[in-house]
């Protein structure tokens, strides 16, 4: 069976890893597009501690984190992935009850978190951590390299046969895939989507989380950067689409590629690479800004990671390295790291942690989220030879792979391994 991934993301390098294990004939089609969420992930593997009021978006990101160390193994390839537990922290020791008791409701179907224990001083673990705050540690939760985790799918892709195209593809509206040796040009009057209603709304698919409650910051736009055309509305619903670098020309026809289906893991992008089809995917671009900083002579590998109620989270890595992230901003197809982007990563960062003020800033990265508005992660088919497979938000480096495999098996026709249900494209 031949098939045609667009989107070299993690989950579509996921998914061309999965169809070449099951002997399909895969070409992965991916624009380089700037803004790429894989490239600037952090990196946090913690499923258990968000989505207290959403099953299935909870259980999907508990399977993608329970898959990763068969995936280690399975590859034999080291892509940063590490069991270094998460501290949870919070200035006020009563802001952590609840998240002991989701934990503790959720120990039982996902032994795997650890058995959470108090831990009086954090700074133990992490030493720039102020010593104001309390703490619980998640011994489970792992941290991984989302560029290494996706260039290890890719490889053995391609080991297996894969065909990597660079270009962007679109599709016909029959599904025919064509592909485009430039990434061509923002259509004037192409349509993206973007919350509207105000920021309660926008972020409602992460009420009550706990890494994810993180309050606006200064950096947080309330709107699209590019000028917005028409909306529809009455500025009341979810979400509204609007103009801000949606669609592309091409000077070109573009190249036909062959498949017998086709998976599209475009990230922010799927809903422009889908329009064709008759399809209108509310799927938008969530703006995160993401510091990496390093200690030099300090050995941060198995530092734990940092997860504040209400701030930023921070991660080690190899290196002397740590980030720190990440801005929250719905700034439609904008992937430019802001002064006022860093500024708000810097500060919190810098307040939870003020050991970090003499660290040296390595690099920033900016990516766009994946986010299908009505809350949950979209894995589904659209046709008859379409699957799609987005919308993975904060928890696509957690999820990714593991979404990519469930594509996989819905493009081949086999039954996936959980009921894929409740992230069917709404109709
Ligand atoms: C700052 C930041 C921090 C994050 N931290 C975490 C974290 O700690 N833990 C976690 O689990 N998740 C995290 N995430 C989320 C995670 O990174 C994303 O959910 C995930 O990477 C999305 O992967 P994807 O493959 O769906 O999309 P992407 O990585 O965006 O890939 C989509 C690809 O499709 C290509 N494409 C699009 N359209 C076309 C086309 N027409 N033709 C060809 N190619 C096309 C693009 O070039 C791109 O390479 C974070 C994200 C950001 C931005």
């Amino acid at each position: 069976m031949r098939v045609v991934v667009i989107g070299g993301g993690i989950v579509g390098a996921a998914a061309a890893y999965y169809l070449t294990g099951r002997g399909a004939s895969v070409t992965v089609v991916d624009g380089g597009y700037q803004g790429e969420a894989t490239q600037a992930g952090a990196g946090i593997v913690c499923p258990w501690v968000d989505h207290p009021e959403d099953d299935d978006w909870y259980r999907l990101n508990r399977e993608g984190a329970r898959a990763y160390p068969g995936l280690v193994e399975e590859l034999g390839e080291d892509f940063g992935y590490a069991k270094v537990g998460a501290l949870l922290v919070s200035e006020d020791p009563a802001e952590l009850e609840p998240v002991r008791s989701l934990l503790q409701r959720r120990y039982a179907d996902a032994p795997e978190m650890g058995e959470v224990v108090d831990v009086a001083a954090p700074a133990e673990l992490f030493p720039p951590l102020s010593d104001t705050l309390s703490a619980l540690l998640v011994p489970g939760a792992a941290r991984v390299d989302g560029r290494s985790v996706r260039g290890a799918l890719l490889n053995a892709a391609v080991a297996r046969g894969a065909r990597i195209h660079a270009g962007a593809a679109t599709l016909t509206p029959d599904g025919e895939v064509r592909v485009h040796a430039a990434a061509g040009t923002p259509a004037e009057a192409g349509r993206t989507w973007t919350p509207g209603g105000g920021p309660g709304q926008a972020r409602s698919e992460e009420t009550g989380s706990w890494r994810q409650a993180a309050p606006r910051g200064p950096a947080a736009a309330q709107g699209p950067e590019a000028t917005p055309g028409p909306q529809s509305g009455n500025g009341s619903e979810a979400v509204r689409p609007v103009a801000a670098g949606a669609g592309r020309v091409f000077a070109d026809e573009g190249v036909p590629v062959e498949a017998d289906a086709v998976i599209v893991a475009g990230g922010a992008w799927t809903g422009e690479v889908c329009r064709p089809l008759g399809a209108e995917l509310p799927v938008f671009p969530r703006r995160g800004q993401i510091l990496h900083a390093t200690l030099e002579g300090v050995d941060t590998a198995w530092w734990p990671i940092v997860l504040p109620s209400d701030g930023p989270y921070l991660l080690g890595f190899p290196g002397s390295r740590v980030v720190i992230g990440a801005t929250v901003e719905d700034v439609g197809f904008a992937p430019r790291v802001t002064m006022g982007g860093l500024e708000e990563v810097l500060q919190a960062g810098l307040r939870v942690a003020p050991g970090l003020a003499g660290a040296t800033m390595a690099e920033t990265r900016v990516g766009l989220r994946p986010v299908y508005a009505p809350g949950r992660a979209l894995i589904g088919p659209l046709n008859s030879r379409v699957v799609v497979a987005t919308g993975l938000s904060a928890y696509g480096l957690t999820a990714g792979p593991y979404a990519g495999r469930l594509a996989a098996a819905l493009a081949l026709g086999e039954t996936p391994p959980i009921d894929l249900t409740p992230y069917a494209p709404c109709p």
